[in-house]
């Protein structure tokens, strides 16, 4: 899937808000058309291993927990440290995506979707960027990309200053994860079917006026999508769905 996009120079896309909910539908299209029809999980998993050929993997990335998921553009190795200090290094095949063994297990399961996706968006948007036999020029890029904690699920922190590249590279994947995880026309129908189920038929909550309901109807569509509270309430955000 090649996206039609603008692209600086260096092979990073030129993206706002609204393309990632156009590439979102594209690739949902093409690969899983029911997650459109009506509001449901995206299967992420599935999305990546089966549609994208990515082999998902697992591993203690770095013993701090900071970094939460990885993906490979090509062949490579990552150094890293274990529990005792240890060097020790990852092996990671083109298309690999590593997740940090810290997100195993039912609570975490949410976190470890958003990651998945965040990952897959790599995937999706930064080849270009990435690739070494799209770049052959420009060694200095690394042929993976390791997002950290504070990156993921952090698409809607308003304050966070997106300067680099490697900023806007986690913007977007983190944008894109969204995306794919709530898409925008279900999630919205989704939204407004909890509202009108409590009495709201103005199509959005407000934060003064609703606010018994507020959280409600946020961990309704956090079920619906298998998201984070967290992660649903940023989609609601930005959606305009709470004002
Ligand atoms: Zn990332």
């Amino acid at each position: 899937m090649r996206l039609e996009y603008p692209m600086k120079e260096n092979g990073m896309y030129i993206l706002s808000k609204k393309n990632f909910d156009e590439i979102a539908t594209n690739v949902l299209l093409e690969y899983m058309p029911d997650t459109l029809n009506y509001p449901k999980a995206t299967d992420i998993e599935y999305l990546a291993e089966e549609c994208l050929y990515l082999d998902i993997k697992h591993d203690y990335i770095v013993p701090n927990g900071k970094v939460l998921g990885m993906i490979a553009f090509s062949d490579t190795q990552f150094k890293t440290y274990d529990f005792e200090a240890e060097e020790k290094v990852i092996e990671m095949q083109e298309g690999t995506m590593l997740i940090d063994m810290s997100l195993i297990g039912t609570e975490n399961r949410a976190r470890k979707r958003f990651t998945e996706a965040h990952e897959a968006s790599h995937w999706i948007c930064h080849r270009s960027y990435h690739s070494p036999s799209n770049r052959q020029y420009d060694f200095r890029i690394n042929n993976y990309v390791a997002c950290r904690t504070e990156n993921i699920e952090a698409y809607g922190v308003k304050n966070k200053i997106v300067k680099s590249d490697n900023d806007w590279e986690e913007w977007q994947a983190d944008s894109l994860a969204a995306a794919l995880l709530m898409p925008k026309d279900t999630f919205i129908l989704a939204a407004k079917e909890a509202m009108n189920e409590r009495g709201i038929w103005r199509g959005y909550l407000s934060m003064q006026y609703d606010v018994q309901i507020i959280n409600k109807v946020i961990s309704e569509l956090a079920h619906v999508f298998d998201v984070s509270f967290k992660a649903a309430k940023i989609r609601m955000l930005h959606l305009g769905l709470i004002g």
